[in-house]
């Protein structure tokens, strides 16, 4: 009997009061905050694209008076995952080229080409995706076989970094003067002759014969990629570096209202960019927001270009290539400060990280706070760890980096150094935070992978069985805040995305399954996907 007037009492007095609206409720859920204490509510209600209160589905229901409700079936509700650093552009290139990922030999790719030329029919064949790791050969490769093939289309295939490219003699052809000697890149030499391969900055000789796709064709891609993105509860993406006409481009489907995904653009320290900088200062329009340069101050590890302290391992008298001096990325960390933007530094050799650490110093002594990021952090001399820590570096890795270069890292850079390479661990436990994307299209932009690889450290196919450095494995919970509230964090966007917690932005995903349902991450997508409370991706 008491409970009888209890209850009465609890719903009459919720009748009475409700009367707040709100735009829609979810309820029946498992919502994760990801907050300071991360609590699990049932229920949530959004209102003019915010969270106006999250608790138990009896609380919010009986509060609120509302149009539309939503039955989350129990499934677990996560803040939008953030892809801390992706490259749309190339990715639609990659789709409106030669797609040669994941090829398992040289003449699997030249398959893939001609399969392409003989719909796509270009004067120009562009493609991206080969590794030669896949191949099973150590070297990189030389284009005689692409001549074979392509003796008069001229075609330019770019390995998966994306830093470096084979490109044939027909291509070659096309560029007047060859300096074999380029600042920070090399052309390969075979008994004097350009043998195919540009490497890092020799990749600018390619630059102005590389034909652009239509504007129309790069947005169609974009709307594409968004589309997947969405599908896995993708709802941001940290863009790794844009030139200032892929801005334009960016603004103007942002602008249509077409491309709802937010993005935090780092601009390519371009005279156009730095002119837009001076001009704009921070800069946002709708869910583009752009506060951030990158400098490329070495190359990558899979094409030996990754800047490193002492010789390669598997190249005496080698130790990669500078893209930039210190004095040049110097004198961008004080454009960066004068116009109040971040500088995000691609280090992947355990020299240019030495070298933007260094910069950071300098930073950190007028400006605490500068969030000054380093892309990738691969390779980094354990004595300079503490330095991420001292000056405020703000490390943004991609766990699936870590698994794929699995198979070969060791052989270029020997047993010791391995012991600060993918040190995700250690490097969280720095500044207590850590930034976690996939670098796609290099990587898949699935982030059930990328959870997989960072809390088990094993690549899709579950190699190695232990794990690889399974010492630096990051938690699960510490994966999660790394694609959610560390990202917002490391773009200063903290202050409404990445929790979910009143007075944010309902930006979010409804799983289709649970997270942590097995030992097995992958096998899951997003069953709704919501931005600033708009429904953008479902699967019924
Ligand atoms: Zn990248």
């Amino acid at each position: 009997m008491r409970k009888i007037l209890f209850v009465f009492i609890v719903f009459g007095l919720s009748a009475c009061m409700k009367g707040e609206s709100v735009d829609f409720v979810i309820f029946n859920a498992k919502i994760h905050t990801l907050g300071e204490k991360d609590q699990i509510h049932q229920a949530m209600a959004i209102r003019d694209g915010k969270i106006i209160e999250i608790g138990p589905d009896r609380q919010i229901l009986n509060k609120y008076r509302f149009e539309s409700s939503i039955d989350a079936e129990g499934k677990e509700i996560y803040p939008g995952f953030i892809d801390a650093h992706g490259h749309l552009f190339s990715y639609a290139e990659l789709k409106l080229g030669a797609n040669v990922l994941g090829c398992e030999s040289e003449e699997d790719m030249l398959t893939k080409v001609h399969d392409y030329q003989n719909n796509a029919q270009r004067d120009i064949i562009i493609g991206l995706g080969w590794d030669h790791s896949l191949w099973g050969v150590s070297e990189l490769p030389n284009n005689t076989r692409l001549n074979e093939e392509f003796p008069q289309t001229p075609v330019c295939l770019f390995r998966i970094d994306g830093h470096s490219a084979l490109v044939n003699d027909a291509f070659i052809e096309k560029i007047v003067d060859i300096d074999s000697n380029i600042r920070g890149g090399e052309v390969l030499m075979t008994n004097g002759k350009p043998n195919g391969m540009f490497i890092d900055a020799a990749i600018s000789l390619l630059e102005p014969h590389i034909p652009d796709y239509s504007i129309e064709e790069i947005k169609r891609e974009l709307i594409g990629i968004q589309k997947e993105l969405f599908g896995f509860g993708i709802t941001g993406v940290h863009e790794a570096g844009i030139d200032f006409n892929e801005l334009g481009i960016l603004r103007e489907i942002v602008e249509e209202g077409s491309f709802v995904l937010n993005v935090y653009a780092m601009l390519n320290p371009t005279e156009e960019n730095k002119r837009f900088a001076l001009k704009n200062g921070i800069f946002q329009t709708r869910n583009l927001r752009v506060r951030s340069f990158k400098a490329y101050v070495d190359g990558a590890l899979g094409s030996s270009g990754a800047l490193l302290k002492e010789d390669y391992s598997d190249k005496p008298s080698y130790r990669g290539l500078s893209l930039m001096s210190a004095k040049e990325l110097n004198n961008l960390a004080e454009f960066c400060l004068d116009v109040g933007y971040q500088l995000n530094s691609h280090g992947i050799g355990d020299s240019a990280i030495s070298m933007i650490l260094d910069m950071c110093a300098n930073v950190y002594k007028t400006k605490p706070d500068h969030r000054f990021r380093i892309e990738h952090a691969q390779v980094v001399d354990l004595k300079d760890l503490h330095k991420f820590a001292d000056y405020g570096v703000f490390p943004s890795v991609q766990p699936t980096h870590a698994t794929t270069d699995q198979r070969w890292i060791e052989s270029k850079i020997g047993a010791n150094r391995m012991k600060g390479a993918y040190a995700y661990k250690s490097l969280k436990n720095q500044l207590g935070m850590i930034a976690i994307g996939t670098d796609f299209p290099v990587e898949y932009t699935n982030p059930f992978y990328t959870i997989h690889s960072a809390v088990y450290r094993k690549n899709p196919k579950n190699e190695p069985v232990k794990g690889f450095l399974i010492n630096e494995a990051l938690s699960f919970q510490e994966t999660l805040k790394g694609m959610t509230f560390w990202n917002a964090f490391s773009a200063f966007e903290e202050q409404y995305l990445g929790t979910l917690e009143p007075g944010k932005k309902a930006t979010f995903v409804i799983l289709d399954k649970p997270l942590n349902h097995t030992s097995n991450f992958m096998d899951n997508f997003s069953w709704k996907t919501y931005i600033d409370g708009r429904l953008v991706h479902s699967l019924e």
